[in-house]
């Protein structure tokens, strides 16, 4: 079943001890920031506390790469095409609506959102492991993937699970990181990480000085040798829109109804007009609070 997703496997409802630690001193941690629906952690943890019924999970992954020409501003691959949550969860819900009639059992779709470990589930359905950067990486695909969980609650027979790890002693996205926001143990401090800073960090002024980036972050995957291959994507929905056609100062000068026309659908609407013009003047080292739109 690969229904033009590039990796599939299927996986039991356990979380591993040792996740289950990490992902609970993580939050102790306080390095999930103001993404306080991350403190959910009963159904992050127990799938079942999710939905009851559920017996076994497929995790499926899209290859969303293709090259990008930056100009004067950068902002992250993923985020230049049609909002992926929406591409993939339309079409995983045609897909199993088929298969729950054929088989009958019932399902939830995950993709990117609700209280579910993606790349945990991930690297135990045998798609790849959690790199130093704590992103999934396929030896094939690299990380440029797009994830999405689907709960059955049917049994199915588990794939193995991805064992190896290919980091071995490489640590360029450490390296590569300019705000030092890569944790010694695979996971990532989100206070100082660009992506959540130009996304869902809601402050007025941004804390940490960095260059270039608008929307996201790509550097320690851009500094991943399991990315040097990565060949472009073949859904239409995620090849390139124009937007980086706009300068700097053209995006800054946006008005409201132009911001909404321009990235209608696209996902960095998700950082809203205010956040996104606060990115902009960020990288332009000028205070939000001192500008006049
Ligand atoms: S996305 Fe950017 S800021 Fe975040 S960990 Fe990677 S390199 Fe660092
Ligand atoms: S850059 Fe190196 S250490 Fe980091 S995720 Fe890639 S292979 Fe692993």
């Amino acid at each position: 079943m690969k229904n033009g997703f590039d990796l599939v496997g299927i996986t039991d409802i356990e979380i591993p001890e040792k996740i289950r630690n990490s992902f609970i001193n993580w939050i102790k941690n306080n390095h999930h920031g103001e993404m306080k629906y991350m403190e959910n952690m009963e159904k992050r943890l127990n799938l079942k506390a999710i939905w009851e019924d559920v017996k076994s999970v497929i995790v499926v992954a899209k290859n969303y790469y293709k090259k990008v020409q930056y100009k004067n501003y950068k902002i992250s691959i993923y985020a230049l095409s049609k909002d992926y949550h929406k591409v993939i969860k339309k079409k995983l819900i045609k897909i199993f609506r088929e298969f729950s009639r054929k088989y009958s059992f019932n399902f939830k779709v995950y993709v990117d959102s609700g209280p579910v470990l993606e790349k945990v589930l991930a690297q135990k359905a045998g798609l790849g492991w959690q790199g130093k950067n704590s992103l999934l990486i396929n030896p094939k695909f690299g990380s440029y993937i797009f994830l999405a969980v689907i709960l059955v609650d049917i049994e199915l027979k588990p794939d193995k699970p991805f064992l190896y790890d290919y980091c071995g002693k490489c640590n360029k996205c450490i390296k590569s990181c300019p705000t030092g926001a890569i944790l010694e143990n695979r996971t990532i401090d989100a206070k100082k990480c660009i992506s959540y800073l130009t996304i869902e960090y809601k402050g007025e002024n941004i804390p940490i000085p960095y260059k270039d980036w608008i929307f996201g972050c790509d550097i320690c995957q851009i500094a991943c040798p399991w990315n040097t291959k990565a060949k472009e994507t073949d859904w239409e929905e995620f090849k390139k829109l124009e937007v980086l056609e706009y300068s700097l100062y053209e995006l800054l000068k946006l008005k409201k109804e132009e911001y909404d026309r321009i990235f209608q659908g696209m996902p960095i609407k998700r950082a809203n007009f205010e956040r996104f013009k606060r990115n902009i003047l960020h990288i332009m080292e000028i205070d939000p609070s001192s500008y006049k739109h």
